[in-house]
């Protein structure tokens, strides 16, 4: 039987919609806009995109859009003088750093320079740990997006057998951590990992966060499993041109599969989406105001 397509697209439109009533909400009952603050350092073609692409959704929710465009030579003092104008600004609930950051740039320090409250990214180690220790924290936009899709496919994951193949601090790990938070029995697969296929065939919901072109194919999934594919792969055409694919084969999987997200249309719309509700949910609490039901886990 043919798998359920998982519409992040149209998922994550129902978060901007949400994240849109209440930031009307703030401004009308409490005077306040939440402010995202977007820094690019240098001119990689693929952060511009990103960047121009988050700071038009800012807007479009109600938002206030800062953009710093950075030159890519740009020394680490005076981007950590930048972000700490920006932490001390009242205007700014969220900031993020769009990474890769050029080789000279310590990207650990850079991070752990945010306000741990405005790190919308969720990378600073002050959240990775609150997530890891199951306390409320900023959460990572791409697994929270993840997350959110598979909460609103499965009625409950307790008990799941999940397996998440990558281990990146940006995806895997806090993937896994926030499964764990679900009651999944969690495996993480990595390029180590023996016998991919065999510990994938026991998964109810595989993520896979590999950055492999289709490499997850139909017969390492169990029939009726949950496919959630996060990855993002640019590959030829064999007629010329480019198209988009995942980590997952999308035709193999989908034979097989309960239920899969598509490459694109699936996690890659929910990963800003996530950074808006993220957003909105940083500037709740700063203001220690209730924060808007289903933006976070
Ligand atoms: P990384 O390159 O940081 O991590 C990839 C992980 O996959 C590593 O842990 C690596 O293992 C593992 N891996 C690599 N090859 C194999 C293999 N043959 N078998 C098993 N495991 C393997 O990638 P990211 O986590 O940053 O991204 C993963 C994918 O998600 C990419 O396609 C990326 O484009 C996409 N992405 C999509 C986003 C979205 O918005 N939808 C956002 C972020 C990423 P090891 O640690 O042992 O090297």
């Amino acid at each position: 039987m043919a798998a359920q397509i998982i519409n992040g697209k149209a998922f994550a439109a129902s978060v901007r919609k949400k994240v849109g009533e209440h930031v009307a909400r703030l401004k009308s009952e409490h005077d306040i806009i939440p402010g995202l603050a977007v820094v690019l350092v240098g001119e990689d073609p693929a952060s511009q995109v990103y960047v121009r692409s988050k700071g038009k959704q800012t807007a479009e929710v109600g938002m206030k859009s800062i953009e710093h465009k950075l030159k890519a030579n740009i020394s680490e003092r005076e981007l950590l003088a930048l972000i700490k104008l920006l932490n001390e600004d009242e205007t700014i609930h969220g900031i993020l750093v769009q990474l890769p950051l050029p080789k000279h740039l310590n990207e650990d320090l850079v991070i752990n320079s945010i306000d741990p409250a405005k790190d919308v990214d969720g990378f600073h180690i002050s959240n990775v740990g609150l997530l890891g220790t199951g306390q409320k924290s900023m959460v990572p936009c791409t697994p929270l997006g993840c997350l959110m899709l598979l909460r609103d496919h499965h009625r409950s994951l307790s008990g799941l057998d999940a397996v998440v193949i990558g281990r990146s601090n940006i995806v895997g790990k806090p993937m896994a951590q926030l499964l764990l938070g679900e009651s999944c029995t969690v495996t993480i697969a990595h390029s180590r990992t023996k016998d991919l296929p065999d510990v994938i065939r026991r998964a109810d919901i595989v993520i896979a966060a590999v950055g492999r072109p289709e490499m997850v194919v139909g017969d390492w999934i169990k029939p009726g499993a949950t496919v959630i594919d996060v990855g993002i792969n640019r590959i030829d055409k064999p007629e010329g041109g480019t198209r988009l694919v995942g980590d997952a084969d999308f035709s193999s999987c989908s034979e097989v599969s309960g239920a899969i997200t598509p490459v694109p249309g699936g996690v890659g719309p929910m990963t800003i989406a996530c950074l808006l509700a993220n957003t909105v949910t940083a500037c709740c609490r700063s203001h220690d105001l209730k924060e808007p039901d289903g933006l976070t886990v």
